[in-house]
């Protein structure tokens, strides 16, 4: 639910939700020039904390520079903003939403004549994916994930997000969850809001960021609490029976959390969630919330 009696960063200064609007000339909605990031704030015992932020800040500055875009605001300056913005609104928990994007100044497609605009939102969101039944149910997407050479999908830009739409689009009207996508070399990519790992024989593998999948926070997270619980990692390319024969497969991504499949292409996978799934969302859980003092580092209290 958006939470419209709340404030919204804008170019700096807190302004009412309804307030933040934009020219329909936008060049951001013509050409989709925008960078965004998706985060969490959870609840912990010390108050509100939001996870991973200095590497939800970095990724938006990588993407802005992959795009030529120049970001008005500083890494610090948007870490500030951010513990602002969470404070006046007084959530305890939420989902934020950094963007920026080309402004309203000039409709041509050279990107050098329009402002950037950067704001940050916050809402209360439920998980984006069901997990009745005990997991998702994944279907290979006619859509390939954007080609490297096309439009980079390490940056995570509005335009190329198309592209997930697309997929997931074709993916519910079929009764599916979600969509997998497979990149230009018909390796597996990602899905098309997390990343996806495959669990056989004890050992987790998830593909790189070569296969065109974005480089996910929870990716890494998940990686990190794998090794912790010692359980050995791998990130290689996937094809699509390495998940066809896997033991357990799950997806993670910000929005979504760490979420098992169910089935993928109607294969039914042996268990759902299987059993180092449900240690990793374990896991998962006491890091977010603080539970774990080995991944507070993680956490940027909001409150202190
Ligand atoms: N892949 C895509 C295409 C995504 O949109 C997301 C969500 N940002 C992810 C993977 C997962 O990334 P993260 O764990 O950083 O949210």
């Amino acid at each position: 639910a958006l939470s419209e009696a709340s404030t919204i960063w804008l170019d700096g200064a807190l302004v009412p939700w309804q307030a933040a609007q934009t020219h329909v000339l936008t060049h951001g909605l013509h050409y989709g020039t925008g960078v965004l990031e998706g985060t969490r704030v959870f609840a912990t015992a010390d108050g509100p904390a939001v996870f991973r932020l200095p590497e939800h800040l970095r990724r938006l500055d990588r993407s802005a520079r992959m795009l030529r875009m120049e970001l008005p605001y500083s890494v610090d300056e948007l870490t500030k903003a951010t513990v602002d913005l969470v404070r006046a609104n007084g959530h305890r928990d939420c989902y934020l939403r950094h963007f920026a994007f080309l402004g309203y100044g000039s409709m041509g497609l050279d990107m050098r004549f329009s402002p950037t605009t950067t704001a940050i939102a916050s809402w209360h969101w439920q998980p984006q994916l069901p997990a009745e039944g005990g997991g998702i149910r994944v279907k290979t997407s006619s859509w390939r994930r954007n080609d490297a050479n096309a439009v980079p999908p390490a940056a995570k830009a509005t335009g190329p997000y198309l592209n997930s739409v697309l997929a997931r689009r074709e993916a519910t009207d079929a009764g599916y969850d979600e969509a997998l996508l497979l990149g230009p070399d018909g390796s597996v990519s990602e899905c098309t809001g997390e990343n996806v790992f495959a669990v056989r024989d004890g050992v987790l593998r998830t593909p790189p960021a070569s296969a065109g999948a974005l480089e996910g926070i929870t990716q890494d997270t998940v990686l990190e609490l794998a090794r912790g619980l010692g359980v050995p990692v791998r990130v290689e390319g996937l094809l699509r029976s390495d998940l066809y024969a896997a033991d357990e497969v799950f997806v993670g991504g910000t929005a979504a959390g760490v979420v098992p499949v169910r089935s993928l292409d109607d294969r039914e996978l042996p268990a759902a969630p299987g059993p180092l799934t449900a240690r990793l969302r374990e896991a998962y859980e006491a890091a977010v919330s603080g539970a774990d003092p080995r991944y507070r580092h993680w956490l940027t209290p909001v409150d202190r």
